[in-house]
Order: structure tokens, then sequence, then C-alpha cells
């Protein structure tokens, strides 16, 4: 499948490589490519700059959002929850239109301080816009609830199998994505409904960031016991 990433932080990378990896055709978006290759130092949460990733992967290009989206089957949101709007207007409405958009962004809301805040939260959710924003897209919310390596890799905890849900409206989508975890390696895909469940999948990042800072790693998950 020809898959579009947009992002190029942690979880992009990871996706992009893991993709890749599975035989896919992947293309990363960006604002601007250019400025993207010219950074020289760690981003925002101290990964190495996206030149030195490329230099490992020069097989997966950078493109303009736009450009990435126009020519993907599937278009992965994986930007900075509080610009995924933003940066979804770059990648432009045509371009997201009857395809599967994973979203696996989180709409923290640094601007308070530490830790942040859910916004929007409790009565609607980052998915909801996104989904309201694009409506001719297919939205489907996934992957938010763990850290990058886990999406990708969900066997490298000894308990391999741990839980990841999804949430959206349109049925054929979900199945396309959990299609994507399986390969993936994920076992308990959990469908919690329509796309005002992603609600729920994003209220769970409070948790997520208490537990962080409690267990001193990110390399844990949820794992749903019945
Ligand atoms: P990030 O730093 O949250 O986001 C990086 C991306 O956001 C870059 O591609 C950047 O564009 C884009 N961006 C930043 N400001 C923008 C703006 N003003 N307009 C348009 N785009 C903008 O990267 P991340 O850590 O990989 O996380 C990606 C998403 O996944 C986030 O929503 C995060 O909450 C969620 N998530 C992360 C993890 C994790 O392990 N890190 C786990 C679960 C969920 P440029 O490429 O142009 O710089």
């Amino acid at each position: 499948m020809k898959i579009a990433i947009l992002g190029t932080g942690t979880v992009g990378r990871t996706l992009a490589g893991a993709f890749s990896a599975l035989g896919h055709t992947v293309v990363l978006g960006t604002r601007d490519p250019q400025a993207t290759f010219a950074r020289t130092g760690p981003n925002a949460v101290g990964a190495p700059p996206f030149s030195e990733w490329h230099s490992r992967n020069q097989h997966i290009p950078l493109e303009a959002f736009a450009d990435a989206a126009a020519q993907a089957e599937l278009v992965v949101n994986a930007t900075d929850g509080a610009r995924s709007l933003s940066a979804l207007g770059s990648a432009r409405s045509a371009n997201l239109a009857g395809k599967v958009l994973m979203d696996v962004s989180n709409p923290l809301d640094f601007s308070q301080g530490m830790p942040p805040v859910l916004n929007p939260v409790n009565t609607e959710s980052l998915a909801e816009r996104i989904q309201g924003a694009f409506p001719d897209a297919r939205v489907v919310k996934t992957l938010n609830t763990m850290n990058a390596g886990l999406m990708a890799d969900p066997g490298r905890l000894a308990d391999g199998d741990h839980s990841v849900f999804v949430s959206g409206d349109d049925p054929e989508a979900k199945q396309t994505v959990a299609g994507l975890l399986e390969a993936l390696g994920h076992r308990d895909i959990i469908d919690l409904g329509d796309i005002t469940s992603a609600r729920g999948a994003e209220m769970m990042l409070p948790v997520w960031l208490r537990l962080w800072s409690t267990l001193g790693t990110a390399d844990f998950n949820f794992k749903i016991v019945r």
C-alpha cells in the first residue's frame, strides 16, 4: 500500500521505518522539506535531527504535507496534536478525501506548563475535530496510548500481548487499520466504537503520563484483562 505519514518526529520516523520494512511504499510529510533537512540540533523532545535519521533511511522520501498525502492510499497523522488541524489543512482536504486517515496524535496542550492538559477533552476529542474538519476522510484513531517504539514493535515487551484501541465511524477503514496493526504484531485490537469513542482513548493520556513518571520508563502499555 502507498502510505503517507505526516510528521517527522519520533512517531513518524518509527512508523515510516516499520511500514517500509513490511513492504509498503512510504512517504513522509513535513511543512517544508528543505527546512526539515536543514535542522542540525535535536528536536523539542531530544530526538536527533531528521537528516541523521534520513541518512540511514534514504529510501523513504520527504515531501511537503500536500505532496505526500496526494500520492498515498492511506494517510497517517503523526503531527503535534495542537497543530494537527493546521498540518492536515496544509495536506489539503482533496488529498485526504476517501482515504483512511489513521490518527495517532494526542491533543496535548503544554501552554500552561507541565504536565500538559488535554484540549479538547470530555465532550469532544481531537479525532472528532479532525473528522469534522475533513468529512470525506475516513478517520480511525489508534496507537495514541503507547510510545512510538511499541506502536511499531509491540513484541519488544516481555508480555507482548497488550492492548490497542481503534475508534472510527467507517467499519471498513477500521478493518484496514486493524490489518496494519496485526502486521506490526498487535494481537489485542479492541474496537471501541464510533469516532466519539476516541474521547476515551485520548483521555487515557493523563494516566499514561503519570505512569511514565512513576515507572521511570515509557516502555509500558495498557493491557485489558477480561
Ligand atoms: P511531535 O513533535 O509531536 O510532532 C512533530 C510533527 O508536528 C512534525 O512533523 C512537525 O512538522 C509538526 N508540526 C509542529 N508544529 C507544526 C505547525 N505549527 N504546523 C504544522 N505542523 C506542525 O512528534 P511526535 O513525538 O512524533 O508525536 C507525533 C504525534 O503522536 C503527537 O500528536 C503525539 O502526541 C502523538 N504520540 C506520540 C508518541 C511518542 O512516543 N512520541 C506516542 C503516542 C502518541 P515539521 O515536520 O514541519 O517539523
